[in-house]
């Protein structure tokens, strides 16, 4: 039996949602690897990937399969029971990075929320109660709770919503001598992205990260790696840290992690996790079902070899064209990033100019992504396919060429 859907139109946004979005003008319907249809069939090439999510394109035939197979099994139980599919997605996860336990929520800013509670607990219990600073990036961005946007280093995402969180300093990124003068041993943790995602698409410095670790071993304070936007092999390796070679304490993964599925995590040693005794912390949702269904056919697709090696391949036939078009068009000072996380530094003649270019590229049938008003970013399907890469840039390009005619 199908259910009968009333006809529903982008203006109907503006008049049943709450305002804190702004869509762009067309409703997504369908999608299929990196093209996605509008309602008006209209078919666009997709670089945006629902911002850094669908790390396998749109509806990848494993994770269609899984979450069908799931959905005709067991969609909940909560957490009063556990359930198979989380405990082979935990198993998994452990088995891969440096983790010895798992704790499952549903976004990035609850996996952040999680750390900064852990990192807090264990100081706690380990130091007591004066151990609770936390030393974060000025510009970086790790949710929208009020926790983690008052971690997080932008204070009009933090402003307006009463008091602050108090403990909190934030330091220049890649700026290691700031981070230095900050620490002391009142902190309990030193957060950072390995890439800043929404600010810029900024990598960190290896020297930065190394410098960062001995920090945070000097004064008993815990790394945690916001890996939210950098994960899931998007960088070229599982986790950005494995590119880098430095090991936090604590990691959180989303977006990428279920493919478009929501679910997140919080990863850390058994001697961490130890400190979130039965009844600290919870979820209804964490660990549902559909959920580690889906980012098990995630993980086992992603973290192998060939889908890795494909990031890096990818990832040079991107930096060629970009760098091409930004030449040509005096579009580009800079094609930063890692892996299938690019960031194209707009010049000073346009400066600010993102969302033009954003929408100009939509016109021409092709969606990337901004961060922030001077960078042009581009999150792909970690699968595009070369032939899609080339097409989406020449829409890209065509768009671009428009826009200065214009
Ligand atoms: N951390 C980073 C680095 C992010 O990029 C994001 C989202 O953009 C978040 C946290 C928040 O994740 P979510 O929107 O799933 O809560």
């Amino acid at each position: 039996m199908s259910v009968e859907h009333a006809q529903v139109q982008r203006t109907d946004f503006d008049q049943v949602m709450v305002p804190n979005y702004a869509p762009a003008g067309f409703i997504p319907v369908r999608g299929a690897g990196s093209r996605v249809w509008d309602q008006s069939g209209r078919e666009l090439v997709d670089f945006a990937g629902g911002i850094a999510v669908n790390v396998l394109g749109h509806a990848h035939p494993a994770l269609v399969g899984a979450l069908t197979e799931q959905a005709n099994k067991l969609w909940h139980v909560s957490n009063v029971f556990t359930n198979e599919p989380a405990l082979r997605l935990a198993k998994k996860l452990v088995d891969a990075t440096f983790a010895e336990r798992a704790f499952f929520c549903n976004s990035g800013a609850e996996a952040n929320e999680a750390a900064f509670k852990l990192a807090r607990r264990v100081s706690h219990d380990l130091y007591g109660p004066e151990k609770y600073e936390i030393i974060a990036a000025v510009n970086s961005f790790h949710g929208r709770t009020l926790f983690t946007v008052n971690v997080g280093g932008q204070s009009k995402y933090s402003d307006g919503f009463g008091p602050k969180i108090t403990g909190i300093t934030h330091v220049a990124y890649n700026d290691l001598d700031a981070l230095k003068a900050a620490v002391s041993d009142k902190t309990c943790a030193v957060v950072l992205e390995p890439v800043q995602g929404e600010s810029g698409v900024i990598p960190a410095d290896l020297a930065y990260l190394q410098g960062a670790r001995q920090l945070c071993d000097e004064h008993k304070a815990l790394l945690v790696f916001d890996e939210v936007q950098t994960g899931m092999g998007r960088s070229g390796q599982l986790f950005a840290y494995m590119h880098y070679g430095v090991i936090p304490d604590i990691l959180t993964s989303a977006k990428s992690l279920g493919g478009g599925f929501p679910i997140a995590a919080m990863m850390t040693t058994e001697a961490l996790a130890k400190h979130l005794t039965v009844g600290t912390h919870g979820t209804t949702y964490g660990g549902n079902p559909l959920a580690c269904a889906v980012a098990e056919a995630v993980i086992d697709i992603v973290n192998t070899p060939q889908t890795l090696a494909g990031v890096v391949a990818k990832r040079a036939l991107f930096q060629t064209r970009l760098e091409q078009i930004g030449q040509k068009y005096d579009l580009f000072t800079q094609v930063r990033g890692l892996g299938l996380l690019i960031g194209c530094v707009l010049t000073d003649a346009w400066k600010g100019k993102a969302k033009d270019i954003f929408n100009a590229a939509e016109k021409e049938g092709v969606m990337v992504l901004q961060a922030g008003p001077d960078v042009v970013r581009f999150a792909p399907s970690l699968v595009v396919t070369e032939e899609d890469i080339n097409e989406g840039l020449d829409r890209f390009e065509r768009a671009v060429a428009k826009l200065t005619q214009a």
